[in-house]
């Protein structure tokens, strides 16, 4: 299975800035209360994990599943003329390179993932001027 915008998780995934952190308390707290099983939600694809452990920014959050190792974020970039599977960006300046070489429309999605349990949300969809 490659790796797309729909192996990404995390509310509904429309374009504007939207902002997930109400679904991400909702499921946390399900997965804490025991209604929904930790291997449901922690399923990160290899590719998004691959992505947080080596480029990803390591934050000074706890994993809010494992709690045993700290979340990563992830900013991955779809659109026309790049690949299907997104475009894996680390730095900002990155980012705004590439909205600036941008033909059309672009949209980042910024995921935290946990290298240790593979938990994954989808934090931000933000559209990027070309
Ligand atoms: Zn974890």
């Amino acid at each position: 299975m490659g790796f797309s915008v729909g192996a990404l998780r995390g509310g509904q995934q429309r374009r504007g800035i939207v902002d997930h952190r109400l679904a991400r308390r909702m499921l946390v707290n399900q997965v804490r209360l025991g209604r929904i099983s930790r291997t449901e939600v922690c399923d990160a694809h290899p590719e998004l994990i691959r992505a947080a452990r080596n480029v990803g920014t390591e934050t000074t959050a706890d994993c809010p599943v494992c709690e045993e190792d700290k979340l990563r974020i992830v900013t991955y970039v779809f659109g026309h003329r790049l690949p299907a599977s997104g475009k894996c960006v680390s730095t900002k300046k990155e980012l705004r390179q590439l909205a600036a070489q941008a033909q059309g429309e672009l949209t980042a999605y910024v995921v935290e993932a946990c290298p240790g349990c593979r938990w994954h949300h989808l934090l931000r969809v933000l559209p990027l001027a070309g």
